[in-house]
């Protein structure tokens, strides 16, 4: 049956009308029945081993375009409403974003998800089904304000299956529901994502913006990711979270594995569990914890198999982000594990006698990660500096006890997501020149290399990305209310908000740049800035940081001696469908982290698959990404990794001497607390901000602010060479293919995993 007899099938039956008689929502209902259908038809991969990826976030974006892409009828279906008179990229708009991760580490299981099916493995992903997921970022008075984010809607992806657990927080009972969410690969069967939830959830104890009682577990569990843990209750409830998706998703892959018949005591030559960073570490010792209490194992022989059944993949070596939980908080939560705990701590301490590798240390905190290290076959990195860095200092310890437990898996992306359906123009260009063969082996685009000097091809990508500027440019009016100029130079910085990451550094870059044409000096070509990025609601700097990027919007914007050569824009809610629209109008992609901060970063590969060429440190992939382009396609600036480790060892930075030294500097730091951007903003967030600067500084943005300044004019400048900077565009196209999530999924597979 043709796609055109199943929509109307699907019409039919819903509303009893034809497609030309239903408005968009209507029509996105139908298509989202339709499609949910057709998935289920494809049916499940199957295997005799089988991985469940489990992880607090999944940030999967909307589904619709890419299911469709999927499934292999995008086209005709675009083609089937066209003739209806119906827009395809209209009624997708209408689906809600879930809002089921946070940033790069949730992104990257969702493109793991569709990368596992695409490659017909047979892997699930585990999680939560938080309600109001992670807050929407609305801006009040040029600060950012937290509401929550309502994305379950009464028919959508989700299916609520039969299957629900109890869990046990000591005597007191809740009973999961799961929720199934069908992940289908690129012309592949389907796998799932697993979501559980709690009945008694209460969406009516949301009061405030996202102020809730934080004690109220029945009520709670499941309302919001990573609700705010500045205090105590706010530390518990996210243990609460952790233990209620460890048990429920031990308690599902034993179901599971029952039901296949096998033998338990020989569960990992059928299971393989990944941990997604240390939120599901819990999974272990609940494993061993029902292994010896429900199902007769002895201790010995559980934690043999387990050990043999997970692994681990760490995201961060910022010492903040590693979980440490004090015994009293475990013991209060889930006191039925804490005795399973202690019994690893001491396997452990007998073994090895250095506290740097104990699990729970003198202050009574148990380290999670060195759960997972002891407890689990492999640790992984999420890029080749990243896992050195792991090997060489963070994790040395440990590496000199299992250096074979250690392996790197550079991330990846999946280009079904962000190439064919975020840039369809550019996808059908690139298969136009060299077929389609890139869509299932990313390796293939190396092919571009070719038309390095195919003037008729390098115009093309050029006209493309210009296309996507102007695009971006008539949403940005409508979503943002700001006029951006689409042929100034679009140089974009989108991601969670965090000292490391620099964004602070951005805006120095910024202050110097309007400083400078107020005095005169005007840049030849205009540049708008871009910014998108949420932070923790009880992160201080980060929100100064925020306010201070809005007080530059505000004053830059509407200087009139300043506007027609530089705009900034800080978009409301950055999220995955703001992505999809702003990576592919980017030029200059800013990947500024302070080299060894950034594990790997994702962003930077999506913005390179698009044609932008990077700013960037030598930190996480962007040394991958330098290696494969070569220095004559990329922007290095700053210290390297180990000058910075360096720093932080000898404890030999100091901020103010940058401050008081560099005029340069001075001057930029000094204008955040000027009587112009105090005009527009709050004192107390400005003050805090260019003291902490000044004072502090721990990710160092004072120690590379000046090279950052001459790489990035350097830029600038080059951007005006159209020749240089077109070929630059193609040679990151072409050597991204190494980053599509098809590649890192292979390479798990094969070292890790080992499913046939
Ligand atoms: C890719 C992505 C990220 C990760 O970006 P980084 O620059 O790697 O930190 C975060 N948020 C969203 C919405 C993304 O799509």
């Amino acid at each position: 049956m043709n796609v055109k007899t199943k929509l109307e099938e699907a019409t039919q039956k819903l509303y009893g009308k034809t497609v030309k008689e239903l408005d968009d929502k209507q029509l996105y209902l139908a298509i989202l029945n339709m499609t949910k259908d057709m998935m289920k038809d494809k049916g499940q991969i199957k295997n005799s081993k089988k991985v469940y990826y489990i992880s607090a976030e999944f940030l999967i974006g909307k589904l619709l375009s890419n299911n469709l892409i999927n499934l292999g009828i995008y086209d005709e279906l675009e083609t089937v409403l066209k003739a209806e008179g119906k827009e395809l990229s209209c009624i997708e708009e209408i689906e809600p974003e879930p809002s089921l991760g946070n940033g790069g580490l949730g992104r990257l299981a969702a493109c793991f998800l569709d990368s596992i099916a695409s490659l017909g493995l047979c892997g699930d992903g585990i999680g939560l089904n938080y309600h109001f997921g992670l807050f929407k970022q609305v801006f009040v008075d040029r600060q950012q304000t937290a509401q929550k984010n309502d994305w379950i809607e009464q028919q959508s992806w989700l299916t609520k299956t039969d299957i629900s657990f109890p869990v046990y927080f000591g005597k007191r009972k809740v009973q999961s529901r799961l929720y199934d969410i069908d992940v289908i690969g690129y012309e592949q069967g389907m796998n799932k994502l697993h979501l559980f939830d709690i009945e008694t959830v209460d969406e009516d104890i949301v009061k405030d913006g996202i102020d809730f009682d934080k004690t109220d577990i029945e009520k709670n569990l499941t309302l919001f990711l990573y609700p705010d843990d500045s205090d105590e209750a706010g530390h518990l409830l996210r243990i609460y979270q952790q233990y209620f998706m460890v048990c429920n998703g031990a308690q599902l892959i034993l179901k599971e594995l029952k039901e296949s018949g096998y033998d338990l005591h020989k569960m990992n030559e059928h299971v393989v569990i990944q941990i997604n960073d240390t939120h599901p570490t819990m999974v272990i010792p609940e494993l061993i914890r029902i292994l010896t209490q429900e199902e007769g194992f002895e201790m010995e022989e559980a934690i043999d198999v387990v050990s043999k059944t997970c692994a681990y993949t760490n995201h961060t070596i910022l010492a903040e982000a590693l979980e440490k939980w004090p015994v009293k908080y475990l013991q209060k939560v889930v006191p039925q594990l804490m005795p399973i705990i202690w019994e690893l701590d001491k396997r452990a301490a007998i073994r090895y006698d250095d506290p740097k590798v104990q699990i729970i240390d003198r202050d009574l905190r148990v380290h999670m990660a060195h759960i997972d290290i002891h407890y689990g076959f492999s640790v992984n990195g999420v890029a080749a500096i990243h896992t050195e860095i792991l090997k060489g200092s963070e994790l040395n310890p440990f590496y000199k006890i299992y250096p074979e437990k250690f392996n790197n898996k550079t991330n990846g992306i999946t280009f079904r997501r962000w190439l064919l359906s975020c840039n369809k123009e550019l996808a059908t260009c690139i298969t136009e020149t060299i077929g389609d063969e890139y869509k299932k082996d990313a390796a293939e685009l190396e092919k571009l290399l070719a038309y390095q000097n195919d003037a008729t091809f390098l115009d093309q990508i050029k006209a493309i990305k210009q296309r996507k500027k102007t695009e971006l440019a008539a949403y940005l009016k409508e979503k943002e209310g700001q006029d951006i100029n689409p042929n100034s130079i679009f140089d974009i910085q989108i991601k969670r908000l965090h000292e490391y990451k620099r964004q602070q550094m951005n805006a120095l870059y910024i202050i110097h740049k309007y400083l400078e044409i107020k005095a005169g000096k005007k840049p030849s070509t205009p540049v708008t800035f871009i910014f998108g990025a949420k932070a923790a609601p009880a992160y201080i700097i980060a929100q100064d940081i925020i306010h201070l990027l809005l007080c530059l919007e505000e004053i830059v914007n509407n200087d009139p001696d300043v506007k027609d050569y530089m705009k900034v824009v800080m978009v409301e809610n950055y999220n995955v469908s703001y992505a999809e629209k702003l990576i592919p109008a980017c030029d200059i992609s800013e990947q500024i982290s302070l080299a060894s901060k950034e594990a790997s970063g994702t962003g930077n590969m999506k913005f390179m698959l698009n044609g932008a060429v990077t700013l960037g440190t030598s930190d996480g992939a962007n040394v991958e990404i330098h290696e494969l382009v070569g220095d004559e396609n990329i922007y290095i600036f700053g210290e390297k990794s180990e000058a910075v480790i360096k720093h932080y060892e000898k404890a030999d930075y100091v901020a103010r001497n940058f401050y008081e030294n560099k005029a340069v500097i001075k001057e930029a730091v000094d204008y955040i607390t000027s009587k112009e951007v105090l005009a527009v903003g709050n004192t107390e967030r400005l003050e805090r901000l260019k003291n902490e600067l000044i004072n502090k500084d721990w990710f160092m943005t004072l120690l590379d602010l000046e090279d950052y300044i001459a790489t990035k004019d350097q830029m600038l400048e080059d951007y005006k060479n159209e020749e240089k900077w077109k070929k630059m565009m193609l040679v990151n196209i072409a050597k991204a293919g190494f980053f599509s999530s098809d590649r890192t999924i292979a390479e798990y597979n094969r070292d890790i995993w080992k499913l046939n």
